[in-house]
């Protein structure tokens, strides 16, 4: 989010200092890893209908960039027949006038024959789903930023933020930095500089694996699309998709514990992978008892309903606080970029998402 901020803002002419405690492309956040699914396919129809504004983002950006971030895969989204999941994207779809199919268990398999799922599901099939290369988008967006006059600090750690002064001046170390406007894009850390926050936004880690079975073209684009399976219970959603560059094809669980971003642990259980592969055997069988070939560790950042929380510390138009996560973010983030480049600009943006953050703009 930073960086497509950055971006936005530099490529306008505005003088910016982007600064990150890690380097782009560290792993201890949320955007690390080669590719996020994107889709218009969401249940709640105000972003569904954003991610037309997302989809078109990221056209212009690929243009800016000369270089291709979007890959087209096309997306399913299953669930049981009671779950009303897939016939609230469906609604929204056609709301949207964004092309989809309805398939039978029997029509996805014969379309997709790596998905064998029972008949009492439901699938709804966006021909426009697919993969953005997150990690490369990441580093294009520092990179264009800093090509149009942004400087880029990495290692630099904010303790606190100063707001008693005439500007808002990041605390790192001895080190004070005064801004005209201040965008924060702390991901997972959010709450460790704006305190009131922690009890709204939760950071959460999240376990995510890729296996290999013995035919990989199997599970290449085009035999596989980015799938998402919403099931009876909130925590019974997986999402996965396709080999990406060698990656293996990608699977995990769309929750996970709350966690302390400052205490990372990259360790990936075995209880975890067990239950994957246990839910795995009942949709995607090729991939249940492949061999894993690498897995990782990243972390949401949640708010209530799945929400993001975009906006001006109350009362200080000079400070622009951006929590888009709750795992759905990335898909966004060069639009989101363009919203915060407009709201430090002007106090307003065209892009309207998200909610706006109810607290007081004191720090403790
Ligand atoms: C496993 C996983 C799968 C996901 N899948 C999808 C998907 O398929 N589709 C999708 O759209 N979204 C997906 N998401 C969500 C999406 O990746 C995130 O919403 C998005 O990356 C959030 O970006 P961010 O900029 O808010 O956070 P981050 O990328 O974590 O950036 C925050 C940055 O702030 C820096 N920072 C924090 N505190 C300080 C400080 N005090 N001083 C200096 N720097 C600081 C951090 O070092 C970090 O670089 C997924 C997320 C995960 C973890």
């Amino acid at each position: 989010m930073g960086s497509g901020a950055a971006y936005h803002l530099a490529v306008r002419g505005e003088p910016i200092l982007l600064l990150d405690q890690f380097a782009p492309g560290h792993d201890r956040g949320s955007s690390h890893g080669l590719a996020r699914i994107t889709r218009h396919a969401y249940a709640d129809l105000a972003y569904a209908e954003r991610m037309l504004d997302a989809f078109r983002a990221w056209r212009e950006f690929e243009a800016e960039a000369g270089e291709t971030v979007y890959f087209r895969t096309g997306g399913v989204t299953l669930c049981p027949d009671q779950v009303d999941y897939v016939e609230r994207i469906a609604t929204n779809l056609d709301t949207l006038g964004v092309p989809f199919t309805h398939l039978s268990p029997a029509a996805l398999q014969r379309a997709y024959p790596a998905f064998q799922v029972s008949a009492d599901h439901e699938a709804v099939f966006e021909p426009d789903a697919g993969l953005l290369a997150a990690s490369r988008i990441v580093a294009l967006q520092v990179e264009l930023a800093r090509h149009h006059g942004a400087l880029v600090r990495t290692g630099c750690r904010v303790d606190r933020i100063d707001l008693e002064t005439t500007h808002p001046t990041l605390v790192a170390g001895s080190e004070r930095i005064a801004a005209r406007r201040l965008i924060v894009t702390a991901g997972a850390w959010v709450s460790t500089l704006f305190p009131a926050l922690a009890s709204t936004l939760t950071p959460t880690r999240q376990q995510v694996l890729y296996f290999a079975p013995a035919d990989r073209s199997a599970v290449s684009i085009g035999r596989l699309p980015v799938w998402i399976y919403q099931g009876r219970e909130t925590g019974e959603a997986f999402y996965g998709m396709p080999d990406f560059l060698g990656s293996g094809a990608k699977a995990a669980r769309h929750s996970g514990p709350v966690c302390d971003p400052n205490r990372p642990n990259p360790v990936v259980a075995a209880s975890y992978i067990a239950d994957i592969r246990r839910f795995l055997a009942g949709v995607l069988p090729i991939l249940a008892e492949a061999p894993l070939c690498h897995a990782e560790v990243c972390l949401y950042t949640n708010a209530p309903d799945d929400q993001f929380m975009i906006g001006p510390l109350p009362g200080r138009p000079d400070v622009i606080v951006a929590s888009p996560c709750s795992g759905h973010g990335f898909k966004f983030s060069n639009l989101i970029g363009r919203m915060l480049a407009d709201l430090a600009m002007t106090g307003q943006s065209d892009t309207r998402l998200g909610r706006g953050l109810n607290v007081a703009s004191r720090l403790d």
